[in-house]
């Protein structure tokens, strides 16, 4: 890998390089890796004084890379572009992406909910089999070199850092999405693209925590729950149904559950929880009802401490559905259970936004899918440019399904690109 300021020999005589990969994040350094052969020449352009900032954030610096699950039930997560998404996941499937690291001495392991990260758990060490081979295939790293501008030319393109311009026969946009921009990561991919002709969806961010005006719960942050049901209401009417782990935080929610729902999630939307398991409404009603019945000296409280509610929460429940501490079973009327029963089972908080680009872990939204062939990453309007990775519109559930979409679609560009060369395209 070189600084960007001393520039190798050999790259000073090449007027063409063959490739030229935009962005060395997971998507970037694995298409470069698998573009490379003998003779081709690849340059692998990254903005950042060094490769795969993401890389080293993921799984709290311990990297899930993907899931242990089977490939075609990889598909529910996704969101709506599953299909899209599919012939990367085949042609390089979770288990050919581990079995790749394992090949280079990183062995992977799954925990039981199916996550998988290094036996390290070091994101460094990931990083580190990725440049070592983007080295090993004669991969040109070049870091500090924010790409500006990409022109179309008779034979190619032309590819302008702040440092120089580079021709490249084809071109692969991996620059990620907008979210976490102190990685760099600012959504300059789309506006690359655009100035080409290719079309950008809307993007907003995704797997982002919910913020909540006056969030009623702001002094239990921290307390979480195990796949919670929760429901999602726009306009009066259900839109989505989700049970996933949530937790409180000192604005509103967040946790797996509420992240991978939050694609579908918009502000001004009514979250329902539910703190009762998997009892519905009708069924919590008519037990608590039973209970309260056979114990009219017992305290509400007490009965409501029957349930799997955390007694902190349980508390300020009955306190918001204005049940006085003394109250007991024989004053308990069916005004207050209902209002008990509603707090405890469809708790209504409104969502104020979502949280923004700075503690989003992925973008929603990017280049559209349908200006894109799924079998290549290639372009169907720019002959020779491709994409991979965030930066296209797909967003992937929390589990590793993100890294394993970046790294299946990179794996597909090359092949592409390979196609491309090989038939002289
Ligand atoms: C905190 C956090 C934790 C995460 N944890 C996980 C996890 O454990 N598992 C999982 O599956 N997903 C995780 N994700 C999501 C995952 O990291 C991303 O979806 C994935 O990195 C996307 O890969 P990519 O190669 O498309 O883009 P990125 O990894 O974002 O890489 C894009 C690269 O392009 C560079 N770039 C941008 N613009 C330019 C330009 N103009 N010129 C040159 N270079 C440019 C950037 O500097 C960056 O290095 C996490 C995300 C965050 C923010």
């Amino acid at each position: 890998m070189t600084d960007g300021t001393r520039i190798p020999e050999r790259v000073q005589q090449v007027e063409q390089y063959d490739v030229a990969v935009i962005g060395a994040g997971p998507a970037g350094l694995f298409c470069a890796i698998h573009a490379a052969r003998p003779g081709c020449l690849i340059l692998l352009l990254e903005k950042n004084p060094a490769p795969g900032a993401k890389i080293l954030l993921a799984g709290s610096g311990q990297c899930n890379i993907t899931h242990a699950g089977e490939v075609p039930d990889f598909t529910r997560h996704y969101g709506d572009h599953a299909t899209f998404v599919k012939p990367a996941l085949h042609a390089l499937t979770n288990r050919d992406l581990m079995a790749f690291f394992e090949s280079h001495g990183l062995v992977m392991e799954a925990e039981e909910n199916g996550k998988v990260f290094p036996v390290t758990r070091k994101s460094s060490d990931v990083l580190a089999v990725l440049v070592a081979e983007c080295e090993n295939q004669g991969v040109i790293i070049r870091c500090g070199e924010p790409v500006q501008k990409i022109s179309r030319e008779p034979n190619g393109f032309t590819v302008t850092t702040g440092k120089g311009d580079y021709s490249a026969k084809a071109v692969v946009i991996t620059t990620g999405g907008a979210s976490y921009p102190q990685c760099g990561t600012i959504g300059d991919g789309y506006s690359l693209a655009a100035l080409l002709g290719q079309p950008v969806t809307e993007i907003g961010p995704a797997l982002t925590p919910l913020l909540i005006r006056q969030f009623p719960f702001a002094a239990l942050m921290g307390l979480s729950f195990n796949r919670m049901h929760f429901s999602v209401w726009r306009e009066g009417k259900k839109v989505a149904d989700h049970t996933g782990d949530v937790l409180f935080t000192h604005l509103g929610l967040s946790g797996p559950g509420i992240l991978d729902a939050s694609r579908e999630i918009r502000p001004g939307d009514v979250v329902r929880l539910s703190f009762v398991g998997t009892m519905r409404r009708e069924e919590f009603a008519a037990d608590l009802a039973k209970r309260a019945a056979e114990n009219p000296g017992w305290q509400v409280g007490t009965i409501l401490a029957k349930y799997p509610i955390p007694e902190r929460l349980n508390r300020k429940l009955l306190k918001i559905s204005g049940i006085p501490d003394d109250l007991t079973c024989a004053h308990f009327s069916a005004a207050r259970r209902a209002a008990v029963v509603t707090n405890c089972t469809e708790f209504p908080p409104v969502i104020a936004a979502l949280g923004d680009y700075k503690i989003a872990m992925v973008t929603r939204g990017g280049i559209a899918l349908d200006g894109v062939n799924a079998k290549t990453m290639e372009s169907k309007t720019v002959p020779g440019l491709f994409f991979a990775g965030e930066v296209l519109d797909i967003d992937g559930d929390t589990g590793g399904y993100n890294m394993q979409a970046a790294f299946s679609t990179g794996y597909l560009a090359a092949q592409g690109i390979r196609k491309r060369m090989e038939t002289g395209e």
